[in-house]
């Protein structure tokens, strides 16, 4: 939607004095579906809250998380390129963030009497009192919680896992799948040192699963594109299709959800894999982080139902 385009509805009437802010920190923003997801949310929820994009250049980051603290900001999730640097901005960051060495979501807590802290979206009438910045990371738990629901797979223990990509959301993909028990993960990445570096680092925080930075000989449980191979229409999916089709791994996820089918989903698919893409890792993201702000379970269909509208219609 463009900045001069005229928007009408409720929830505009609605914004007043009470109103409270959340937003999403990135460089570029303007593409982010969060906006979409989350209004629906707070909407469905009936909170006087709004949830904003905010374009954050790299070198302003510092000075955005202090004003959006300063302003009593409910909340902020970070997307490309804040994950890694706000880790150093922030009072506190949760052990999963600080293992997966990235911040998604940002909660802002207020110190009570008895020396607790607590979200400020709990109790958001609270505006005396100390405040404390406290990252967290959903991307994780958002995935786990999509390869469960979209391959109807509720226990992922004892599973083989060839992982493409060495980034950051593979970073968080191999210790997450990790924390879930697989058995056996191989790495795969354009730059080849950088999948050895990731193996190694996964390895000393779970010495017991054995890693190969290396395609695996045998067929899989899973694949799971972390490469950013895909998100342009015309971009040749990250694996060979050769590959797909001699070993015909059970499941393929892209968590590239934008277009909806990559060629890596497509090839897979005409292998006869089952196949989902990263809509249910952006969605499930969402809902940790607004669960974190709120205490209150996250309206999921709602929420998914808006992220289709705004991202495939
Ligand atoms: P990074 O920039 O940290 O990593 C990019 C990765 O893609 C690297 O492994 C890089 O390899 C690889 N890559 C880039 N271009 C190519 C290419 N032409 N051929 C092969 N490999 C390539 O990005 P992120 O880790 O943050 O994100 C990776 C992907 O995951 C993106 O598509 C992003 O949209 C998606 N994502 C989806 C989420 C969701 O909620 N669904 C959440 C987070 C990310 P190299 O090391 O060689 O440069």
């Amino acid at each position: 939607m463009a900045y001069n385009q005229r928007v009408s509805g409720p929830s505009i009437a609605m914004i007043n004095a009470s109103t409270r802010v959340c937003a999403v920190f990135g460089h570029p923003v303007r593409h982010s579906a969060s906006p979409a997801m989350h209004n629906a949310a707070l909407d469905a929820l009936g909170l006087n809250w709004r949830y904003l994009a905010a374009a954050v250049h790299p070198d302003d980051l510092a000075a955005a998380i202090a004003g959006a603290r300063a302003m009593r900001y409910l909340g902020v999730n970070l997307t490309v390129p804040h994950k890694v640097a706000a880790l150093e901005m922030l009072e506190v960051v949760s052990a999963k963030a600080r293992l997966l060495g990235a911040v998604n979501t940002i909660v802002f807590e207020a110190r009570g009497p008895a020396g607790e802290w607590t979200p400020l979206g709990r109790n958001p009438e609270d505006d005396s009192g100390p405040l404390r910045s406290h990252g967290h990371n959903t991307d994780a738990v958002g995935l786990a919680r999509s390869l469960k629901e979209d391959f109807q797979w509720s226990d992922l223990r004892g599973a083989t896992v060839l992982l493409l990509g060495a980034g950051g959301a593979a970073r968080a993909a191999a210790l997450q799948l990790a924390e879930e028990g697989i058995a056996r993960l191989f790495l795969v990445n354009r730059t080849a040192a950088r999948a050895e570096e990731l193996a190694g680092e996964v390895s000393t925080h779970f010495p017991a699963l054995k890693i190969t930075a290396n395609l695996p000989g045998e067929t899989v449980d899973l694949v799971v594109n972390a490469t950013s191979l895909g998100l342009k229409p015309n971009d040749p999916a990250p694996l060979e299709s050769e590959w797909l089709r001699t070993h015909r791994p059970a499941r393929v996820y892209d968590m590239i959800y934008r277009p909806a089918e990559t060629a890596l989903l497509r090839e897979a698919k005409n292998a006869g894999c089952r196949t989902a893409n990263g809509l249910g890792m952006l969605l499930y993201q969402g809902a940790a982080a607004l669960e974190l702000w709120c205490g209150r379970p996250a309206p999921v269909e709602i929420m998914r139902a808006a992220l289709q509208q705004h991202i495939y219609v």
